[in-house]
């Protein structure tokens, strides 16, 4: 029999908390909610949550208190509930280790499909405790040990650097990953401030031979003001 999928939710807002708790029962999970960030984090320890919605704003600590106490002993799926004004929270959520964010207001469906990416990046890394080395997407494929890239076919020639931040993204398709991120993964602790700019060019430089069109991406998407994220494989 499938197990059902347990998820906590930590909100304090109870008319968000119940539309989130009914719309993950209605799809056969079980859900399990908090409202303030000491009850959830007891709940995290008790019932052992398969993936964990957390608001930020919460009335008794920050949400961002909750990932890094999480973190310090679990790799379980957190995604953040954050409001609009809240873009640098989510940034420095990202960096602690949230696996991605979802801006209120939003709707079922794309709070489903985030949970389902979520799910599956994180059963990817244990089942074969790295990520799959081919990423397919429409006309994009890129096949990881053999570093070749392809656009309908064509080989697509890319730097070294664009290589990295292409094989880096793809690895985390579905996601968001925020530029600190990206940065420290391809310059490592030497990442400088100018480095900042320079992932911006490369990324220009990406999306030149990626994109049909480069204002208009269908690969990369920018998620303004935190980084980048990459269509999901298929
Ligand atoms: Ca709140």
């Amino acid at each position: 029999m499938k197990q059902k999928l347990n998820v906590l939710i930590i909100e304090d807002e109870k008319n968000i908390c119940d539309f989130i708790s009914a719309s993950l029962t209605a799809q056969g999970c079980r859900a399990i909610t908090a409202q303030t960030g000491a009850s959830g984090l007891s709940l995290i320890a008790s019932q052992c949550p398969d993936i964990i919605l957390l608001d930020l704003g919460l009335p008794d600590m920050d949400g961002v208190e909750i990932i890094k106490k999480v973190r310090s002993w679990s790799s379980t799926p957190i995604i953040v509930i954050s409001a609009r004004t809240q873009e640098n929270d989510k940034v420095t959520a990202l960096d602690l280790g949230a696996d991605d964010y979802i801006t209120k207001p939003f709707g079922s469906s794309e709070l489903l499909a985030r949970i389902r990416t979520a799910m599956r990046h994180s059963s990817r890394m244990t089942a074969s405790g790295s990520s799959p080395q081919i990423y397919h997407c429409r006309d994009l494929a890129i096949d990881i040990d053999r570093r070749r890239v392809t656009l309908k076919g064509q080989d697509i020639h890319l730097t070294q650097i664009e290589f990295k931040i292409v094989v880096f993204l793809a690895e985390n398709s579905g996601r968001v990953v925020t530029y600190d991120t990206i940065m420290s993964h391809v310059w490592g602790p030497y990442a400088g401030s100018d480095n900042n700019r320079i992932l911006r060019v490369n990324m220009a430089n990406i999306r030149r031979k990626l994109e049909a069109n480069p204002a208009e991406p269908k690969y990369i998407f920018t998620e303004i003001g935190i980084g980048y994220r990459m269509a999901e494989s298929d």
